[in-house]
């Protein structure tokens, strides 16, 4: 069990490895196409998976998870911003 600041240092610098080497037409996990895109790690991260490694990756520790949008064309946007479909996690 992590505490919070080491959980929050652990993404930063997960989020920056992560994002480096994957291509955006594919899960980061597995060989699919993208399904959903977060924005995670307070902000600083930007991920992308099929759905069923996203719930896996999600609930494996506390993510931080800002932002979270379906992909546009099975590709993961290169900004987040990029991507104008609605953001799941805003909560009005
Ligand atoms: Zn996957």
């Amino acid at each position: 069990m992590f505490s919070r600041t080491l959980q929050y240092v652990r993404n930063q610098v997960e989020a920056r490895l992560l994002c480096a080497r994957h291509s955006r037409s594919k899960c980061m996990m597995c060989d699919k196409a993208p399904e959903l895109e977060v924005l995670w790690a307070d902000g600083r991260g930007h991920a992308w998976f099929c759905k069923d490694h996203l719930d896996e990756w999600s609930n494996e520790e506390e993510r931080e998870i800002v932002s979270m949008k379906k992909v546009v064309d099975g590709k993961a946007a290169e900004k987040m911003a990029d991507n104008k479909n609605p953001n799941l996690m805003r909560k009005d």
